[in-house]
């Protein structure tokens, strides 16, 4: 029996934007090129926002006196987003690592005719199997109370 399919928003949401993907990107070289751009720019902003909030920190430090915009963050949440983002960028490195590997790979172009077929058939299909084992991610990770428990 095939359980039905989570519908709340974020699922949603989810399902659309996995379907475009495949959609918009139904060749392995674009699949290769879309991740390695996403996995970039999630580490850009990461290191940005990681080096701006050091900044701010280490300028409280040596200044007592804050403008308002800086006052609304205080140092407690920027010293836990630091350590949060330093786990996240070691990460995000080690994704990189890996999707190099998967960079080295190229296909024939009767292979991403494959690639393409299958893309049609896939996008459209709202009870993708694939799809809803992906998802099970997304829903787990923000309840899971043993996550941080454990290590
Ligand atoms: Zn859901």
């Amino acid at each position: 029996m095939a359980e039905e399919p989570c519908q709340c928003s974020d699922c949603q949401r989810f399902y659309k934007e996995h379907d475009r993907l495949i959609r918009e990107f139904p060749t392995f070289k674009q699949q290769q090129e879309l991740n390695w751009a996403s996995i970039q720019s999630f580490r850009t902003l990461c290191f940005k926002v990681t080096n701006e909030l050091q900044r701010q920190l280490s300028e409280r430090e040596s200044n007592e006196d804050l403008n308002l915009e800086e006052k609304h963050i205080s140092d407690i949440e920027i010293t836990d987003a630091l350590d949060e983002l330093e786990s996240v960028n070691a990460y995000l490195y080690s994704i990189e690592a890996l999707m190099e590997k998967i960079f080295d790979t190229k296909i024939s172009n009767n292979i991403e005719s494959k690639f393409r077929e299958i893309a049609d058939e896939l996008a459209p299909d709202p009870l993708n199997v694939d799809r809803l084992v992906l998802n099970r991610l997304f829903h787990q990770t923000p309840d899971l109370p043993d996550k941080k428990t454990i290590d």
